[in-house]
């Protein structure tokens, strides 16, 4: 679908932005905060805006946001994020702010002028895949995560969020709550690719989102003996990453008896890391996601009781630490049926993706519209919606804002 960068109408934000952090080992895209592929997506961002009129300003949390008309508080702010998980899709994230922008694009083109105060808004690392904690832009802005907890997150490269903050230009001293920020917000409204085969079953394009499931992560370091691989007789060994290689099993079988939950381990690192080398310490990091928050709880109670005898057997020791936590999230009432009957009652849908909207509802009324998934494969390079999808996702949007302004 490539089409000149003048012909809205085909999406065509997302052919503009193809190229920008295209991850070669991995396949499909790693944009990650505040390096070179997400300044690039913040740069095309903002000329996508001026374009189309609207006033940019990024927030203390480095955060974009770009008015249409006047800035004030109490707006109707719609939108999603730029940033994806490492060799993540074309979509997640990408497809809210191109259709925030197609929408108020089509808004303009027929003539609407809004009543009250508008904005895109574009969240900062929503993937927390530079500096581990997902939804940080929004985290930061309500208070969620701590300031002074935040700064002294460090990437893998060692750097922390204070000094990349400060690279960027954001001034450290200014990140965490912003009650002036969160006043200009009447409602939030986030379209994203549903990330889930919940619409194929439903036979329509788009859906509006009734809950998220509860979710957190949590860093699982297990400690051996580091030694020889040669020489150390296998009845010698204290080797911590057969006590992880344990604990995977044991975190699929918790998973699986308690209905409808999910955990996952997707990352491990071995120190010190070498072919001939029994690692001293092993890390990997659990998500784990459950419908109710104790249902959540007792999921990673049972994880923790299972991977300390896990550990045991093998003569090691683990440590469970909670790195991040949101409680499930019922998408406020009000709005979401306001949404159903606009868009003539679409299906309403539950997710088990955390977000922004998710994050944003603790504190004003949000929603989300989901744009189906043909393959409901997401978080890979394989993620896709079909054009025509895309489009209706657009017209869902503009239809909602037209009656919301
Ligand atoms: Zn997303």
């Amino acid at each position: 679908m490539t089409a000149p960068a003048t012909a809205h109408g085909l999406l065509s934000g997302l052919d503009e932005i193809a190229d920008i952090g295209r991850d070669a080992r991995r396949g499909g895209y790693s944009r990650h905060l505040w390096q070179p592929a997400d300044l690039e997506l913040r740069d095309w961002f903002t000329g996508r805006a001026v374009r189309l009129g609207l006033d940019v300003e990024i927030d203390r949390n480095g955060n974009t946001w770009a008015w249409w008309g006047p800035r004030g508080d109490d707006a109707i702010v719609v939108g999603s994020h730029l940033d994806s998980v490492p060799g993540g899709g074309a979509y997640d994230g990408p497809l809210g702010v191109v259709s925030a922008l197609e929408a108020i694009y089509r808004l303009q083109a027929s003539g609407f002028r809004p009543a009250r105060p508008c904005a895109v808004l574009v969240f900062a690392e929503e993937e927390g895949s530079r500096f581990g904690i997902a939804c940080l832009g929004s985290r930061l802005m309500t208070g969620a995560l701590d300031a002074g907890r935040a700064r002294a997150l460090v990437d893998a490269d060692g750097i922390s969020l204070e000094a990349a903050a400060s690279a960027a230009g954001i001034d450290p001293a200014g990140l965490g709550e912003d009650r002036a920020a969160l006043a200009r917000i009447g409602l939030f409204l986030e379209l994203h690719v549903e990330q889930g085969r919940g619409l194929i079953d439903l036979g329509s394009p788009v859906a509006v989102a009734s809950s998220i499931l509860a979710h957190g992560r949590w860093r699982i370091t297990f400690t051996g003996e580091g030694n020889h691989a040669g020489a150390t007789r296998m009845t010698d060994r204290r080797d911590p990453m057969l006590a992880a290689a344990r604990s995977m099993l044991a975190v699929r079988d918790a998973a699986v008896a308690s209905t409808g939950s999910r955990a996952t381990i997707g990352r491990i690192e071995a120190v010190p890391g070498g072919t001939n080398v029994i690692s001293s310490q092993v890390t990997v990091w659990l998500d784990a996601r459950a419908a109710e928050d104790a249902a959540a709880q007792d999921l990673v109670t049972e994880i923790t009781a299972r991977v300390s005898a896990a550990a045991a057997a093998e003569g090691c020791t683990a440590v469970v630490a909670e790195e991040s936590w949101s409680g499930a999230v019922a998408f406020d009432e009000a709005l979401r049926d306001r949404l159903v009957h606009s868009l003539h009652g679409v299906p309403t849908l539950p997710t088990g993706a955390g977000h922004d909207a998710g994050v944003l509802s603790s504190r004003l009324p949000t929603a989300m519209i989901f744009v189906r998934n043909p393959t409901g494969v997401s978080h890979s390079p394989e993620e896709f919606a079909t054009l025509d999808d895309c489009l209706a996702g657009v017209a869902a949007l503009e239809q909602v804002l037209r009656e919301l302004l």
